[in-house]
């Protein structure tokens, strides 16, 4: 899904001033590099930025993607998600927010909620670790996917009914 405009010019622009002020090169490759995460909310992976951006750029590497990527992290300008199926995703989007992820396709999406916000941790969680984020993640099944399932219970009924 697009991210909206003003949203992404927002996104760009924020990226410009942190790299500007870090001493990072605005080079034409993580400009666009960052743009391909900015502009969508599917949460890519790297080897989906790597394929967005090539259309752009076909001189594009895996390698320079991936360094792009572990560098806006760096400079916080993206956070990362996962590892789902050992597959780290990229977000753009700095607002608090939570996710809702399906568990069939794995689509991602952003949402907010005050409440979530403001959730608590045990102090429990103290004996694990320290905590610098937290989010919440709603799984379930998408609405392509629900439909999908329908589909499939469908015919497995009827499969069922023709072979008794
Ligand atoms: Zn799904
Ligand atoms: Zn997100």
């Amino acid at each position: 899904m697009k991210t909206d405009k003003r949203e992404i010019e927002r996104r760009m622009w924020g990226f410009e001033q942190v790299c500007r002020s870090a001493g990072v090169k605005l080079t034409h490759q993580r400009v666009e590099i960052f743009r391909q995460v900015a502009q969508t909310s599917d949460h890519p992976d790297a080897e989906m930025v790597y394929r967005g951006v090539r259309k752009r750029i076909p001189t594009m590497s895996l390698d320079t993607v991936y360094r792009a990527l572990w560098l806006l992290g760096d400079l916080g300008l993206i956070t990362t998600l996962g590892p789902r199926r050992g597959r780290t995703r990229f977000d753009a989007n700095l607002r608090r927010h939570h996710h809702f992820v399906c568990r069939r396709c794995g689509l991602t999406r952003d949402f907010y909620g005050d409440a979530f916000d403001e959730l608590r941790l045990p102090k429990s969680v103290r004996t694990i670790g320290s905590v610098e984020t937290t989010h919440v993640e709603a799984r379930g099944v998408c609405g392509k996917c629900a439909k999908k399932e329908e589909a499939e219970l469908k015919r497995k009924k009827k499969k069922k009914e023709r072979n008794p």
